[in-house]
């Protein structure tokens, strides 16, 4: 039943973007460093990581030949490009990498501040966990508080480029509050599809920024398939990463970020927590292409982090075999993902890094989280924190050695999840406001 329900939302999403006929123009910038976007994009195609076909750069979502599996790859001309004086005149944001995103001069960029999130040496973390040298690199600064905005930024540029007077997805967490701010920055009307038992408090910042949410009487999947079906439907922009090839374009400019900013002194590893595995490649695909471009000499080694309850991408990285789908059970909601569609993208970056995987109970996230706070300063929502304690733990286990140096990608901010963070924390001391007992409880503690 739900086999057949997939193909005809994937068919009427098909039908609808033949119906609108939208097409990206192809065709080349101009690279003269103004920071200024130009008429056409560069993108030439799109390549499925299932069966290698190709396709124009329209805006199908998956391969028609491979179904909801045949997730697509943005691939640009050969003359897309910018060099490191080019980048020295730009602003401080996402769109500095323009040559390499999906994006037109005619585009409407939304405002708000994404990119160019802070990237810290945490030297007493370093320390810590018996490491050369830590880089933390905090995606809870961008405009919502999670990395997911890179990708919203792109979804809601293209659906402006478009015309499309409204954008979806079907998210319990940071894609649908990172799509609602983003979304409100434009003025575009955002319909977000959430399960029936999404917590109360994942909706307080969606429902802030006025995006129209529907509760879905259903599991995570059937408010997926009815989020598939609406966009075919009502003609709305999909933001859902695990099919709209366009969102990790915005993903990859972490990598471009961490290149740009380390050159020479890119590290051996970089930490990142995988759910869907979209977050994890599109870093990879950032650091390839500036690898490609001259600004890193070498490539560093991806250290995917699941949580052991979420493991379906680790557990296929080991067996060789696909995942299969399996309820999630971790606190780290951002990271809760049953059954990854970004699956393939993953494995291939982490093997082609020659990197690993590895997997990390709560107990393990909590401690990270106190740990990053202490030592680094980082407020980190427990998915945030998961890259963290998956560095730790290979580093116990030598997988990475004390010699190495390594880059915390932190995708999300811990006010995202208090009551988290409130289990990760100490509790306060109370007493009464008398001096004498100040010094006397601080004497004991001594
Ligand atoms: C979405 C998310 C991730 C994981 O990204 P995937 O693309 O699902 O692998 C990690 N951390 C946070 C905070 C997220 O919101
Ligand atoms: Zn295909």
């Amino acid at each position: 039943m739900s086999f057949i329900l997939r193909n005809t939302a994937l068919l009427r999403s098909i039908t609808s973007v033949i119906v609108r006929g939208f097409t990206v123009i192809i065709g080349k910038l101009p690279l003269n460093g103004s920071g200024k976007m130009s008429m056409m994009t560069n993108v030439i195609g799109l390549e499925c990581v299932v069966c290698g076909r190709h396709y124009p750069p329209s805006d199908i979502w998956t391969c028609p030949n491979c179904g909801q599996a045949g997730i697509l790859d943005v691939r640009y001309a050969a003359t897309a490009r910018f060099t490191a004086a080019d980048l020295a005149e730009r602003p401080h944001d996402l769109w500095r990498y323009q040559e390499l995103l999906p994006i037109t001069a005619t585009s409407q960029l939304p405002p708000l501040q994404v990119g160019w999130t802070p990237l810290y040496q945490a030297p007493r973390l370093a320390r810590e966990l018996r490491i050369k040298q830590i880089w933390v690199k905090d995606e809870g600064r961008n405009a919502t508080a999670s990395f997911k905005d890179r990708a919203s930024v792109i979804g809601v540029a293209r659906a402006l480029a478009s015309g499309a007077k409204t954008i979806a997805c079907a998210s319990t967490g940071n894609a649908a509050s990172s799509l609602a701010g983003i979304a409100a920055s434009v003025g575009l009307p955002a319909v977000i599809f959430v399960p029936e038992h999404a917590p109360d408090p994942k909706l307080a910042q969606i429902l802030l920024f006025g995006a129209t949410v529907i509760r879905v009487q259903g599991n995570y999947d059937q408010t997926w398939e009815l989020c598939q079906e609406a966009c075919a439907h009502f003609g709305w922009y999909n933001r859902n990463a695990a099919v709209n090839p366009y969102l990790i374009e915005g993903k990859k400019t972490a990598g471009h970020e961490i290149a740009e900013k380390l050159g020479p002194e890119i590290p051996d590893w970089i930490a990142v927590a995988v759910g869907d595995g979209c977050t994890i490649a599109g870093v990879w695909k950032g650091l390839c292409e500036m690898r490609q471009l001259g600004f890193i000499p070498r490539l560093p080694r991806l250290l995917g982090v699941q949580a052991e309850g979420a493991n379906a991408i680790a557990a296929a990285f080991f067996s060789g075999k696909a995942p299969t789908p399996a309820p999630a059970a971790t606190m780290a909601d951002s990271i809760a993902v049953g059954a990854p569609r970004n699956w393939r993208k993953a494995l291939r970056a982490v093997s082609a890094s020659v990197g690993t995987f590895i997997c990390v109970s709560d107990e393990e996230i909590l401690l990270a989280m106190r740990v990053l706070g202490r030592q680094a300063a980082i407020f980190a929502e427990p998915a945030g924190a998961a890259a963290l304690a998956g560095l730790a733990k290979a580093s116990k286990l030598g997988l990475i050695g004390t010699h190495e140096q390594a880059i915390v990608l932190v995708t999300g901010n811990g006010l995202k999840d208090v009551k988290s963070a409130m289990r990760a924390a100490d509790k306060p001391f109370t007493l009464p406001p008398d001096l004498r007992q100040l010094i006397t409880f601080f004497e004991k503690s001594r």
